[in-house]
C-alpha cells in the first residue's frame, strides 16, 4: 500500500478528524491528457482520493469547499447519513464515483458555485471514460455541460472565463451539439478579453476538429 499515504483531515461539517488516503506524488505519472483535461496516470489515480468523506457524517468535500454556514450544517446533518462504506483506503471506481456525487449533494445543500459541481461532475465523466463506459461518461459530462453553462450565465466571479467557455465549448462537442460547440468556441476565439494563447489555440483546434468530422 506504500503507494497511499494517510492524511489527516478535520470535517468542516461536524468538525471531527478523520484520515483518509492519497497517492504519493511520486507514484504516479501522467501518461496523457484529453481535450477536456481529462487525465490518465500511470498507477493510481490520484483524482480517485480528491474528495474526502468524512466516517462520522458522511459530509463529502475537497479543498475548494467553503465551510458550511450554520444552516447549511443543519441541512447537512438532516439530509446526509454516513456511508456504510469505507472510504479511507484505496477507491475503486464504483467508490470514486459515489464519493464525488456525495461532494455534489454537499455543494448543493451549502449553496456551492456551480463551477465547483461542474468540476464534480466532469471527474465522474472523466472516471467513466477511462474504465471504457462510454453511456455513463456521457451521462456525467452532460451534468458538467448543465453546472458549467450555470456558471457562465450566472456567477459573475469566474476568473478563469476562457477555461469554462473552452470547456463548454468542448463538452459541447462530444454531446454531439456542434451548434453550442461552435458558438463557445467561437467566444474564446474571437473574444478579446480572453489571452490564454495557449486556450485560444486548443479552441482552434475543436473548431477544426469539428469542421473535419
Ligand atoms: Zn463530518
Amino acid at each position: 500500500m506504500d503507494d497511499l499515504f494517510l492524511k489527516n483531515l478535520n470535517c468542516l461539517a461536524c468538525k471531527n478528524d478523520f484520515q483518509s488516503s492519497k497517492v504519493r506524488r511520486s507514484k504516479y505519472s501522467v501518461i496523457k491528457v484529453d481535450t477536456d483535461f481529462c487525465t490518465y496516470y500511470r498507477g493510481e489515480n490520484p483524482l480517485f482520493y480528491n474528495t474526502n468523506i468524512c466516517p462520522h457524517c458522511g459530509y463529502g468535500f475537497t479543498e475548494n469547499f467553503r465551510t458550511p454556514g450554520e444552516k447549511a450544517r443543519e441541512a447537512i446533518a438532516n439530509q446526509i447519513s454516513p456511508f456504510s462504506l469505507d472510504f479511507s483506503g484505496r477507491r475503486n471506481l464504483d467508490l470514486a464515483v459515489l464519493a464525488n456525487k456525495r461532494a455534489v449533494e454537499c455543494a448543493q445543500l451549502q449553496n456551492e458555485k456551480d463551477i465547483l459541481k461542474a468540476s464534480l461532475y466532469l471527474q465522474v465523466a472523466w472516471f467513466y471514460r477511462i474504465e471504457g463506459d462510454e453511456e455513463a461518461e456521457k451521462i456525467y459530462l452532460e451534468e458538467a455541460r448543465h453546472f458549467y453553462s450555470e456558471a457562465f450565465e450566472k456567477d459573475k466571479e469566474i476568473t478563469n472565463i476562457g477555461r469554462v467557455l473552452y470547456l463548454l465549448g468542448d463538452l459541447n462537442r462530444r454531446l454531439g451539439n456542434d451548434k453550442e460547440a461552435i458558438f463557445y468556441l467561437g467566444r474564446v476565439i474571437n473574444d478579446k478579453t480572453i489571452n490564454d494563447p495557449g486556450i485560444i489555440r486548443m479552441a482552434r483546434e475543436r473548431w477544426q476538429d469539428i469542421r473535419e468530422d
